[in-house]
């Protein structure tokens, strides 16, 4: 595949998973143009899973889990936020009023975490900054409400009730039964509960948070029940961080869309948590970290060859680490029914399974089970079973 765009001043803003991969991928074909990466955080990209897994649970671990250094040579703008966009001029503006030039931009601003209020007692965890705060908090020893039932709060439930402290869930049915259906869905609620957690089915009305830092924190809840902790940890999803891009003329009811190549226009890409990408009917975000690896390749090869770059072709892949379960999942999820049981553990993790469903939907699910992702992903797709 030869560059056929004489680029020479590539703009990349946001340095988390898409962001850096997108400077990789310019490089290794071939770009060897001016490039500039605008990162939010003072921190050059880390694992952001691990936040919510290692970070919160272990003692020891107070830095965040970097990724490998790469090599693209770009000039790093670390802890500077992007706040405008001009198209006409492909110009950006950054917080500290400088302005940044483009022929190229990628756009991989991911998102951040949606929250109630702004009270200090109220905790959320998209940074590796929030992380520390709620650990220094954790280790206090709190009564913790979650308000959230997804994989972020389960996590984050799984680890305080290992530092100790008492933890309350609120989540609107079973906990992880919208990622990925009612069977592990109900796996994993047994495991919560089993690990001390009071699980409450229940919708949020209100979050009454008190005028002084030190004052109680109130959930109502619709049921007319009220719950109330020392500190409330909000994992209600995340909004893409598209603010910067207001006045661009790019977004489309407050949506980024791209096309099947991670294209937002013939100079502009984006990638990522913000990027939301055509579907049969509409437009939906992907918000995964493999997702962001395979459409920051994407989107970055779409930019320097167009058309001769291949379309995005990402079979979902996810996991996550609480009381004791270790579930990877590829495939189509949230998954109905019953599964078969493809394989058991060894001596080793006797409980272990590996677990496809087949028919209209192709998911597979290793819970403890080791398997390598491609492998995993074969499962899925009724092309590979373990002997
Ligand atoms: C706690 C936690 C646990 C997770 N666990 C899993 C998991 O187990 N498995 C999984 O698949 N996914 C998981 N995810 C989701 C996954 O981390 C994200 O999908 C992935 O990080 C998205 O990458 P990104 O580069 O698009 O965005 P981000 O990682 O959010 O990076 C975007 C970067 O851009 C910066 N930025 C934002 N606005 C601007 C601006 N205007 N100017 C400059 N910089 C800006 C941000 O500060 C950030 O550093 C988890 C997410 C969280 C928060």
């Amino acid at each position: 595949m030869h560059v056929d765009r004489n680029y020479e001043n590539i703009v990349i803003v946001g340095y988390g998973i898409a962001g850096m991969t997108a400077a990789d991928t310019l490089r290794s074909h071939g770009y060897q143009g001016r490039l500039a990466i605008v990162g939010g955080e003072p921190h050059e990209p880390y694992s952001r899973p691990a936040l919510s897994k290692a970070m919160l649970a272990d003692v020891g671990t107070i830095e965040p889990q970097y990724l490998p250094a790469s090599d693209h040579g770009a000039r790093v703008l670390l802890g500077n936020r992007a706040v405008a966009l001009d198209v006409k001029r492909s110009s950006i503006t950054l917080d500290n009023g400088e302005h940044i030039d483009f022929d190229g931009l990628v756009i991989a601003s991911g998102s951040s975490a949606k929250r109630f209020t702004d009270h200090p007692r109220e905790f959320s965890v998209r940074s590796h900054d929030d992380a520390l705060r709620l650990r220094t908090r954790l280790h206090d020893q709190p009564n913790v409400v979650i308000l959230g039932g997804g994989p972020l709060g389960m996590e984050i439930a799984s680890a305080a009730r290992n530092i100790g402290c008492a933890v309350t869930l609120v989540h609107q049915g079973t906990p992880m039964a919208s990622h990925l259906g009612p069977y592990l869905g109900s796996r994993c609620s047994e495991a919560a509960r089993a690990h001390g957690v009071e699980l409450i089915d229940g919708r949020v009305a209100e979050v009454c948070a008190p005028d002084s830092a030190d004052g109680p924190i109130t959930i109502c809840l619709d049921s007319g029940q009220e719950v109330g902790g020392d500190v409330i940890v909000s994992t209600i999803g995340d909004a893409p961080e598209g603010d910067w891009l207001a006045d661009s003329g790019l977004l489309t009811d407050g949506r980024l869309k791209v096309d099947t190549r991670g294209r937002v226009n013939e100079h502009i890409v984006a990638a990522g948590d913000i990027a939301w990408l055509p579907t049969a009917d509409s437009h939906e975000r992907q918000p995964l970290w493999t997702a962001a690896i395979e459409q920051a390749k994407t989107a970055s090869l779409a930019l320097l060859v167009g058309d001769e770059a291949p379309p995005l072709d990402f079979q979902s892949y996810f996991w996550t680490e609480q009381f004791g379960l270790t579930i990877r999942v590829s495939g189509d999820f949230p998954v109905h029914g019953e599964p078969e049981v493809v394989a058991r553990g060894q001596k080793a993790n006797p409980d272990a399974l590996l677990l496809r469903w087949s028919g209209d939907a192709q998911s597979a699910a290793a819970v403890g089970y080791r398997i390598a992702i491609p492998k995993l992903r074969r499962v899925a797709t009724g092309d590979f079973l373990p002997s």
